[in-house]
């Protein structure tokens, strides 16, 4: 059996097709996983699986604008979270930009890899390196640059 990672699931109202749609192609490597989303983007992700006959361990938090990235980014900071797609909608502004800018920037610090489109999301969970036990990631270093 290969690691069991815990992957989070974010999309915004624009990309939930898109997310629901990759999530149903990817179902066969996600069912293995634990999946943790905000509430809207988990449970259409539930019910799609459901309507499929997919089995899933998924863990809505709240909906984004109340909080549900602030719940992830934390999940994050406790290193509670192996990969995160996060599909953004980059076209319109959202009422809680400083939530999803907190995720991206803990996902940062602490080193998760974090897709925002995605190919970025099926070149990651194709990755092997996150089963490979002789791999380690580099943690980001803050050094300071003297020109
Ligand atoms: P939602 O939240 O899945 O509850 O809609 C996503 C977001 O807007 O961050």
């Amino acid at each position: 059996m290969k690691k069991q990672l815990t992957i989070a699931l974010v999309a915004h109202d624009n990309r939930k097709a898109d997310m629901v749609e990759w999530a149903v192609h990817n179902a066969d490597m996600l069912s293995i996983h634990k999946l943790v989303c905000t509430g809207t983007t988990g449970s259409l992700i539930r019910k799609a699986f459901q309507e499929k006959g997919i089995e899933a361990d998924i863990t809505c938090m709240n909906s984004g604008p109340l909080g549900g990235d602030a719940e992830i980014a934390a999940m994050v900071v406790r290193k509670e979270v192996n990969l995160a797609i996060f599909l953004i909608d980059d076209l319109n502004a959202q009422p809680h930009e400083a939530d999803i800018q907190m995720l991206l920037r803990q996902c940062r610090v602490h080193n998760v890899p974090i897709a925002c489109n995605r190919y970025s999301a099926d070149l990651m969970i194709t990755s092997t390196l996150w089963d490979n036990e002789d791999y380690v990631p580099t943690e980001p270093k803050y050094i300071y640059f003297k020109r």
